[in-house]
């Protein structure tokens, strides 16, 4: 089938919390074809993101054939060479993300089959899934075993001991064999994850998330034996397979986390994957209890793990895509629907 028409939104949000996500947060991107098949995809890049798509990209696009896998990689290929100037990360990375995402759709809709399908099927029935927040009691109540809490460096010697109170109180709610993670929003610098380290070892915390700026590979690299077992985790800011080379040869890092709706999509989330494998780190998508990534988790050697956040049970929050998996008793499968199996809300466009 023949690309006809690629068109991307920013979304009318309504719940996003104020910082550079109120410009530059999720785009959706739509491809028409002339089968009438139309394909949608979940980007970054907010405004600039849909400037990319709408005026560089979609043009690109137009009369190019997308009948099978191999198809979408070379798409891939060729947006990213064109985009290079101006790319390789950030932004214009998001947005092709997007489009990628929006071509597998396509594809899993014209063939009657799920992503996962399309990438050489499920490697497993479910995938275990860890609740990302602050609200640890319901987590639990939810069936979750894993979960992840947030904790923030204020340069205050004090955060030491909020950091061994939150978990030291995970640890007693969830059990000894919980897995329990640290996302620190790079608000830890080395000195203090080294003494972190020393400090929480005895709650054995799976990794530490996000403790330096995504630029400090050797930073990094120096404080994986500091910590070890626990791993030095990061990825949501890094972009492509070539990104991730870097911090394969710099040996950064102990758990990779891309995001599939900005690093690039499944065709960089693939070749990721695959350089992952040889440097012998697990993969955990950043955000991958969403459709976007549990396709890739459930049909490659991503590691068992799917984040997933739980709170608009309580809180309001934008429902962009309908019908998504939500995690039961601690684990989450996709749809067997044709393409990621998710309807959009257009009320939001
Ligand atoms: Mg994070």
């Amino acid at each position: 089938m023949k690309i006809t028409g690629v068109k991307a939104v920013f979304p009318k949000y309504r719940h996003v919390p104020p910082s550079w996500r109120t410009h530059f947060w999720q785009i959706v991107v739509r491809v028409e074809t002339d089968l009438g098949v139309v394909g949608l995809g979940y980007g970054g890049g907010g405004v600039a993101g849909v400037e990319v798509v709408d005026r560089h990209f979609g043009p690109l696009l137009l009369g190019r054939e997308v009948n099978e896998v191999r198809d979408i990689s070379s798409i891939w290929d060729d947006l990213y060479s064109a985009s290079l100037p101006y790319g390789r990360k950030g932004l214009a990375i998001m947005a092709l993300s997007g489009i990628d995402l929006a071509l597998y759709d396509l594809l899993g809709k014209a063939e009657g089959k799920p992503v996962y399908e399309l990438l050489g099927g499920a490697k497993k029935p479910k995938v275990f899934a860890y609740a990302t927040g602050q609200d640890s009691e319901l987590y639990l109540r939810l069936g979750y075993q894993a979960h992840k809490f947030p904790h923030r460096w204020t340069g205050n010697q004090a955060d030491y001991d909020s950091a061994a109170e939150a978990a030291r109180r995970a640890r007693e709610l969830f059990g000894q064999k919980a897995t329990l993670m640290i996302d620190t929003y790079m608000s830890w610098d080395k000195e203090v994850t080294a003494e972190m380290g020393r400090r929480l070892a005895e709650f054995n915390i799976y990794w530490y998330e996000d403790v330096l700026t995504p630029d400090d590979l050797e930073g990094q690299a120096e404080l994986r034996p500091l910590v070890a077992p626990t791993l030095i985790a990061v990825g949501e800011h890094e972009f492509t397979h070539y990104g991730f080379s870097e911090i394969a040869r710099a040996n950064a890092l102990g758990l990779w986390q891309p995001d599939i709706t900005w690093c690039g999509g499944i065709t960089a989330g693939m070749r990721i994957v695959e350089l992952a494998q040889k440097a012998g780190v697990p993969v955990s998508p950043h955000r991958g209890g969403e459709v976007w990534g549990l396709h890739l988790i459930l049909s490659s050697d991503c590691a068992d793990l799917a984040e997933y956040h739980s709170d608009h049970i309580r809180a309001e929050r934008d429902n962009l895509w309908l019908d998504e998996p939500t995690p039961k008793d601690g684990y989450i499968a996709p749809s067997d629907r044709p393409g990621f199996g998710v309807e959009l809300n257009e009320t939001m466009l």
